[in-house]
């Protein structure tokens, strides 16, 4: 099949790779030229575990290619992709200019039948929306559908290739046709592919990371409560994990959610929902929670030295808003960062593959360290914010020596309060209690 996606972002690109890995025909289209002059040169934007071989292979075996020319690329697809952002907009809705605009090139320049499929995230009513803009630009035939994405950063080809359910969101029989034969190798595993209405598809993407927020918030907040009363987290979440009701994942407080999905897509539809005479009060206390989680570390760091960290020194491991990814959009370690910058402190930084995004928002204001260990040197704490695999096994005598104070606050509970204590450290983590060296 001939496919053309439009916005060759985290989602984009990795979906139009995929596309082209089972066979298909795909041009990657964005108005980014740097991006696009970058992947034409073979060199890949992000970094997505597994991505740059598919890349590699597939513009080598001539199935995947990229351009600016919108044009062009609409002009040889019969599926039309659009996976755009669609970042939060001044109200808190989410913003679909960049939608509406690749909508209407589309429009401009389809010569023939095509299917626009929006796998951006985009409020209900977006398909219809579309459906509109492209009847006043086109008179040719056309179908819209919703195909809402579900990937994770840092396993999104995996999550691809092999998704627990794939979501068709449409009221034409031969658009699901279409999408069903290019979603087949995908499926072969007996997964669903599961059709609906454009509104229930739009609003499923909504309501899944709307469940996976509040499961955070959730767990964040009994973790605080455990902080109080003297209850471990790990034994509670444990506890309820086996529950085959409740499941073990999305169970482990930590520092708050960020990322480009779940704060914008909670705030979305919070805002879809006042616009219809609805007040989504538990979302809006989800996100007020995420807000409050980001500070819970910082917090702990003043309780243990004072409100002041004038010229005190802080190694902060970990900046991704999770491992596995170089995206820090709404990461926490932006709001950890800044508030221990406020305070006076010292910032030593290190993250397996963020850094550059790092530079991009905190510029010389922090220190980089392109060896983990290297950030600890004469520190007088270390800060884990994110749980890349290889802070979990770490050489804590080397750590003890280079660090002024054995003193560890960890926002992800990577490591066990005992073992800490043996090691020499003073450990404090989320919902555990802390341990003395
Ligand atoms: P992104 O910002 O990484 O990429 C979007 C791309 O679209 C950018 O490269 C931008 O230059 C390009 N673009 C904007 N307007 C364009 C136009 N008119 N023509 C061509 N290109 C254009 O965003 P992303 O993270 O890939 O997210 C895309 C959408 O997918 C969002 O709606 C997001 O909510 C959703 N989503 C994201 C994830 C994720 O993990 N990142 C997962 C599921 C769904």
């Amino acid at each position: 099949m001939k496919v053309c996606v439009i916005g060759t972002g985290y989602v984009g690109l990795v979906a139009g790779t995929c596309f082209a890995e089972s066979g298909n025909d795909v041009v990657c289209v964005d108005v980014d030229e740097g991006k696009i002059g970058k992947l034409q040169q073979g060199q890949i934007p992000i970094y997505e575990p597994g991505l740059e071989e598919l890349i590699k292979r597939n513009v080598a075996e001539k199935r995947l290619a990229f351009t600016t020319e919108i044009a062009a690329a609409v002009r040889v697809a019969t599926v039309c992709f659009i996976a755009v952002g669609t970042p939060q907009g001044d109200t808190g809705g989410a913003d679909l200019s960049y939608v509406k605009r690749a909508a209407a090139e589309i429009g401009e320049h389809m010569d023939g039948y095509r299917l626009i499929v929006t796998k951006s995230t985009v409020p209900v009513g977006t398909a219809a929306m579309i459906r509109k803009i492209l009847a006043a630009r086109t008179k040719h035939d056309f179908d819209v559908a919703s195909n809402p994405e579900f990937l994770k950063e840092g396993a999104a080809i995996d999550d691809f290739m092999r998704p627990d359910r794939v979501v068709i969101g449409t009221s034409s029989q031969r658009a699901a046709d279409l999408l069903k034969e290019l979603y087949a190798p995908f499926v072969r595993t007996e997964q669903p592919i599961l059709a609906m209405s454009p509104e229930s598809a739009e609003m499923t993407k909504y309501a899944a990371n709307s469940m996976l927020a509040a499961r955070v918030s959730l767990m964040n907040e009994i973790a605080n409560l455990c902080d109080k009363v003297g209850a471990d987290v790990d034994d509670v979440r444990r506890g309820i994990g086996f529950d085959r009701r409740i499941g073990q994942s999305f169970l482990f407080p930590g520092v708050g959610y960020g990322g480009s999905c779940f704060p914008k897509d909670v705030r979305a539809i919070v805002q879809t929902a006042s616009e219809h005479g609805l007040d989504f009060r538990l979302l809006r206390a989800v996100e007020e929670v995420n807000e409050e989680q980001k500070q819970v570390l910082v917090e702990k760091v003043k309780s243990h030295f004072g409100a002041f960290l004038v010229g005190m020194k802080f190694a902060v491991w970990g900046l991704a808003f999770k491992p596995r990814t170089d995206d820090m959009r709404l990461a926490p370690s932006i709001a950890i960062i800044e508030r221990l910058l406020a305070a006076g402190a010292h910032v030593h930084a290190h993250d397996p593959e963020a850094m550059h995004e790092a530079r991009r928002i905190f510029g010389d204001r922090i220190t980089y360290h392109r060896v983990n260990y290297d950030a600890l040197e004469g520190a007088d704490a270390l800060l884990v914010v994110t749980e890349w695999n290889e802070f979990r096994r770490p050489d804590f005598d080397r750590m003890r020596g280079l660090m002024k104070r054995p003193l560890i606050f960890d926002g992800r509970n990577i490591y066990e309060p005992e073992q800490m204590r043996q090691h020499g450290f003073t450990y404090y983590s989320v919902g555990r209690r802390p341990v003395a060296a």
